[in-house]
């Protein structure tokens, strides 16, 4: 039998083959599209059990077994699992594209909801309806027949100017180099930094540095490098790439007045005022008017602090560096020089108080202590003999198994994430219980050393756990809306910023800390540093990422797209109203930024400060729990929010489970408290 086939458990990764994926994936596809057939057909009534169910039951088989694939493609990306992967991944994408683009589907799923059944159904069932009449309607299948081209048309044009745009991006980008031939001329640059600039140039065999405008090239020399010139022309290059001032080919301007255009008028075909109210549909904020408030809201609180910031920066400039003015190029070279003035610790002085052992104790007694469960080392084969199996009790009962991948290989995707394995549902059989995989790229243990962790892999693990979790201690029996499936984009990342508040507690770290060599716990003074730099600059960076946000808000919902006022006009205003630092005029930050133009971020780009302020206000009710229980470690407040928010996933709106959580909307305050600024009014 092939084992992609058998869903009678976990996964099978002591047998599963590459040569299993064709065979077992053609097959799940053709029953989904034979089983479609039949439930489109007039014969079959538009009920759940006889419609719904029998749909989700095969399409729950055919994404456990192609998220196997996927997993073992990004964990163990050797050659015959990428062939394996990419050879079904075309038929796999336009099966869900088909999918989505099904009438009679829809017209079925509307007849569901139109029917006597209907009422009568649980609320999150009605829910999974609700989001599928919504997802359908998005994709404009309720436009009248001879707009569909016209639709179609925008959606294709649109994908290929974003795709153009990132294009232009990449080649303005490998278009500038620097070359430097005099050592000298790179004092303060990290060695790191250097090799890698020598590596570059070696490779183009020529002598000497070579640096880019790639981030990991760039972003070291405007922080270090104190060559003023090299900053400068380097900063004008990045600042004015994919613009008017480079060649006509590159213009990103033409495309963001196209696709600004384009998402406008998909927009008024679909009903809405503007794009961005598209972009909210499915997301926890309702209306562009609420998401400009919070964001004008957070920056009036913020700015008071950025000016005492940016106040600080320059008279350290003056002082101690010699320099009346502070240009752009050299913003974040002087703040470099007065953090490590300030707050100097090396990373890896932190490190050394995190092995591996200690860090996974804390992190289970975390979550032991807040959600009342038993967490335990369990069996199961995996891809890799590093990577370990645990189970999740509560009562005593299995509630979840979870699989923990920590360490980097060459053959695994990088960055950290979670992905589900199983996801919680109610069958014939009783309840189908979840499983995880977290996975990490953490250094893997050196000789017969345990591993030891940097604070930011600690803030990672605890992050990919939050996720987790969430995925995990679900009590929602409908698979569409259980965990994290169905939960809105913007709400998502609420558990998993959650569990990094834990990282900065003290009572938290000093127990889950001790020296590799030494045994001793954090010292204070040590976490003290690590406190102030983490809030360092905070009310600049906040009023930063307000900018970008606010930009990106009003310019898919109040802009007028062909009108007299270009799109630059607005940024103007907008950095007029928010940014406490001026410009070069010259600046075309909008022609790179690529999470609005090129990726799916449009009209979502606040949603990074929002998830923020979720999680750090929903935070604040341990801390509060604190002042009389003691330790923010508080059951009673863990057990309120398992139940308000992680149990229920995506059953219920996630300002819902908010609201019913912390008894009132979401508020900044506690965000702007944890990065050091209390007394905002
Ligand atoms: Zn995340």
């Amino acid at each position: 039998m092939n084992p992609l086939l058998d869903f009678s458990g976990l996964p099978r990764f002591d047998a599963v083959q590459p040569e299993h994926v064709t065979p077992a994936i053609r097959q799940l596809l053709d029953e989904n599209r034979a089983l479609i057939e039949r439930l489109i057909d007039p014969g079959t009534a538009a009920s759940w059990d006889a419609f719904e169910q029998p749909m989700l039951d095969a399409g729950e088989r055919l994404s456990r077994a192609w998220g196997i694939v996927g997993h073992l493609h990004s964990v163990n990306d050797v050659p015959p699992w990428r062939e394996a992967y990419n050879a079904m991944l075309p038929e796999v994408s336009s099966f869900y594209a088909d999918l989505g683009q099904d009438l009679a589907l829809f017209a079925k799923f509307k007849l569901l909801a139109a029917g006597p059944e209907f009422p009568t159904l649980s609320p999150a069932r009605r829910r999974i309806i609700e989001n599928e009449l919504r997802d359908f309607r998005l994709s404009g299948a309720e436009l009248p027949e001879d707009r569909k081209p016209r639709f179609k048309e925008i959606q294709e044009e649109l994908s290929a100017l974003g795709a153009k745009f990132s294009e232009n991006l990449l080649d303005a980008t490998n278009a500038h180099s620097e070359w430097i031939t005099d050592e000298a001329q790179l004092s303060g640059l990290p060695e790191d930094a250097k090799s890698a600039a020598r590596a570059a140039a070696e490779k183009d065999g020529r002598q000497g540095w070579k640096f880019t405008l790639h981030a990991p090239s760039y972003m070291p020399v405007l922080q270090f490098c104190d060559n003023r010139e090299l900053r400068a022309r380097m900063y004008r290059a990045s600042a004015t790439r994919a613009s008017e001032f480079g060649p006509e080919g590159w213009n990103n301007g033409p495309l963001i007045e196209r696709l600004l255009a384009l998402r406008h008028e998909e927009a008024t075909m679909l009903g809405y005022a503007s794009f961005a109210e598209v972009s909210l549909a499915t997301k926890m904020a309702d209306t562009p008017a609420q998401v400009a408030a919070f964001q004008r809201d957070m920056a009036r609180k913020a700015r008071p602090f950025a000016e005492r910031d940016i106040a600080e920066l320059r008279d350290f400039a003056r002082l101690e560096l010699g320099m009346d003015t502070l240009e752009s190029w050299d913003l974040a070279w002087a703040a470099e020089k007065l953090k490590q003035q300030r707050y100097s610790f090396s990373d890896d002085e932190v490190k050394q108080y995190f092995p591996e052992p200690q860090v996974l104790a804390g992190l289970f007694r975390v979550i032991e202590s807040l959600f009342a469960v038993k967490l335990a080392p369990d069996a199961a084969a995996a891809w890799h003999p590093a990577v370990r199996f645990f189970r999740i009790e509560r009562d005593g009962k299995l509630i979840g198994q979870f699989y923990l991948d920590l360490y980097a290989r060459e053959t695994k995707r990088g960055g950290a994430w979670m992905d589900d394995a199983i996801t919680r549902r109610r069958v014939a059989s009783g309840v189908q219980t979840p499983v995880a995989y977290l996975n990490c790229n953490f250094p893997a243990p050196v000789g017969d050393k345990f591993a030891t962790f940097s604070h930011d892999d600690v803030i990672t693990l605890f992050h990919e756990c939050g996720h987790g979790l969430h995925h995990l201690l679900t009590q929602v029996d409908e698979l569409p809306v259980s965990g994290i499936h169905g939960v809105e984009w913007d709400a998502v990342e609420l558990p998993s910023q959650f569990m990094e508040n834990f990282c900065w507690e003290w009572d938290v770290l000093s127990g889950m800390t001790a020296h590799a060599e030494t045994g001793a716990p954090l010292p204070r003074a040590l976490y003290d540093k690590m406190i102030a730099a983490k809030n360092f600059q905070s009310g600049l960076q906040i009023l930063r990422q307000v900018e970008f946000g606010l930009f990106d808000l009003l310019l898919h919902s109040e802009f007028v797209p062909g009108g007299n006022r270009s799109f630059m006009d607005l940024l103007a205003e907008v950095r007029r109203e928010v940014a406490v630092l001026v410009l070069p005029e010259w600046n075309r930050f909008p022609h790179s930024f690529s999470h609005i133009f090129g990726g799916g971020y449009a009209a979502g780009y606040y949603s990074y400060k929002w998830a923020e302020v979720l999680s750090a206000d929903a935070y604040e009710a341990f801390e509060e729990a604190a002042r009389t229980s003691g330790s923010t470690l508080d059951a009673a407040t863990g057990e309120r929010f398992w139940r308000e928010i992680l149990s229920v996933g995506g059953s219920r709106p996630a300002l819902e489970s908010f609201r019913a959580f912390r008894g009132r909307e979401p508020q900044p305050d506690a965000l702007l408290r944890h990065n050091g600024m209390a007394a905002a009014a």
